[in-house]
């Protein structure tokens, strides 16, 4: 181009103009297809969204933070969370799946449709002030100690900033999925079961993390379950002969369960909890509850090690002369990594960023760090993990698990608390509650608005996704061990 210039400025005047035109001609041909494409502004528009109401979004992280409600009691945070989306222009069906704190919003008409998942429950006992050490809150009992408050927000953020696009003629629908329960399974299950899923095309969701990477990686299966024994009650000391010990069925369950470890594969996980054992000791038990979650990396393994925690089960109440019965609470898959969206979300998160913290900001990771006895080089991660080839395996599970298995999902991470933290920690309900936790929210819920709009404009994503998500869904057949007729619970408990 220089040279077409400078060679012109040698000929007449004439000639110069002619090649002037020329050389403005081949410019705007060169460049013409990046001016046209509507991408970039658009994809702009929704991450300006987020920049905007950067202050609306830590307000909302906030609220949901302070209000630490857990699992189908998170009715202050779904309303809050259901009055940001109304007033955007979402319309709202709240109550679904027979669960109050359930809802599912949506803007637009048609295809495609992309839904973005919220979590909101806290964890009960996690209760914990915005500090560097433990201490406690007066007010609740539990806390955000899986990060969910950040979860919400960033994904209501994501949706309405999503939502820009197609204000602005983009056609499609946007779908904020307020998923609860989560730390139990339960949410999306029933949601799902329900149908609220079916006519998704693409779903994104994201997690509080130490680290900013997309989750190109399976989880674990998860399955929730009570087993309750019944026996007779009777005086402890007068006449035990007369009773049958409904905890001495939990406990030899137990112990048969713990040599039941030995015979799984290495990457299973059985933890359990009982949450009744008698009234007091006088009284032979006549009623015993142990709640049970099972794990393993695929969810065959966890149908074959369920059939043999039952016959463990009717071993014990045979041993006491019992009886027993099952409460299966929900049943969760492995997530289903997907590579398209993940490589979508990796370009995405390339363009915006990891968040970046101030000196204050790392002082107070770095001493929430010190107080919880945690050594490492780095207070806060700012740096973006590289996208690996092969998927990854994760130890946790989340009934996002089973949404994967219908609908494709993309997952990310992002930088919201101390590098090191333990999961379900008060150094996550800490630093979540802080501006760390609000700015990593801030690059999810841009991350996640732009993947979308991406989507909307291109719509081989999808089918590639959906492409990607057919062959690794043909692994094995989907098996729900949650019975038909089980209605979602009032409680977690
Ligand atoms: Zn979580």
């Amino acid at each position: 181009m220089v040279n077409i210039y400078y060679d012109a400025r040698r000929e007449s005047n004439a000639m110069k103009k002619l090649c002037l035109r020329f050389s403005f001609l081949l410019l705007v041909s060169l460049f013409w297809p990046v001016w046209t494409a509507p991408a970039t502004p658009d994809k702009a528009t929704a991450i300006e969204w987020v920049e905007e109401h950067a202050a609306d979004l830590g307000e909302l992280n906030h609220d949901i933070w302070s209000f630490a409600e857990i699992g189908l009691e998170e009715t202050r945070s779904a309303a809050a969370l259901q009055d940001v989306l109304r007033a955007n222009g979402f319309t709202i069906e709240s109550g679904v799946a027979n669960m109050p704190t359930a809802f599912v919003a949506s803007y637009g008409s048609g295809r495609p449709i992309i839904g973005i998942l919220a979590e909101y429950d806290a964890l009960p006992g996690l209760s914990q002030q915005a500090a560097t050490e433990r201490v406690a809150r007066d007010e609740v009992k539990a806390g955000h100690g899986c990060g969910h408050s950040v979860f919400a927000t960033a994904s209501t953020g994501a949706a309405i900033a999503a939502k820009q696009f197609l204000a602005e003629g983009g056609s499609g629908t946007i779908r904020l999925y307020g998923t609860p329960a989560e730390e139990t399974g339960i949410g999306k299950t029933f949601m799902l079961r329900d149908g609220l899923f079916d006519d998704v095309d693409v779903i994104f969701s994201w997690h509080a993390n130490d680290k900013t990477q997309v989750s190109f990686a399976y989880t674990k299966a998860l399955t929730s379950m009570k087993f309750r024994f019944h026996g007779l009650p009777a005086h402890s000391s007068t006449s035990p002969h007369q009773g049958r010990s409904a905890l001495d069925a939990v406990e030899l369950m137990n112990i048969g369960a713990n040599y039941l470890r030995e015979h799984v594969k290495p990457d299973t996980r059985i933890h359990y909890v009982i949450t009744h054992g008698g009234d007091q000791p006088n009284v032979v038990p006549p009623e015993a509850e142990v709640w049970y979650y099972l794990r393993a990396n695929k969810h065959y393994d966890v149908e074959d090690y369920f059939e043999r925690l039952k016959k463990i089960a009717e071993g014990a109440a045979l041993m006491t002369g019992t009886s027993w019965e099952l409460q299966v609470d929900s049943d969760n898959h492995e997530v289903l990594p997907n590579r398209p969206l993940s490589e979508l979300i990796y370009k995405n998160l390339e363009h915006i960023g990891p968040p970046k913290f101030t000196d204050e900001e790392k002082a107070f990771a770095r001493a929430v760090q010190e107080s919880g006895g945690m050594e490492h080089e780095v207070a806060l991660s700012e740096t973006l993990e590289p996208l690996t080839d092969e998927p990854g395996q994760g130890l946790a599970s989340t009934d996002v698990g089973d949404v994967s298995w219908r609908v494709p999902v993309g997952r990310l991470t992002v930088a919201t608390y101390a590098y090191g933290s333990p999961g379900h920690s008060w150094q996550i309900v800490a630093c979540t509650g802080t501006s760390i936790g609000e700015k990593g929210l801030l690059v999810a819920a841009k991350a996640m608005a732009a993947s979308a709009v991406d989507v909307f404009l291109d719509p081989s994503i999808a089918e590639a996704a959906r492409e990607d998500f057919d062959r690794r869904r043909q692994a094995y057949p989907f098996v729900s061990l949650l019975p038909p007729d089980r209605e979602a619970p009032k409680t977690i408990r």
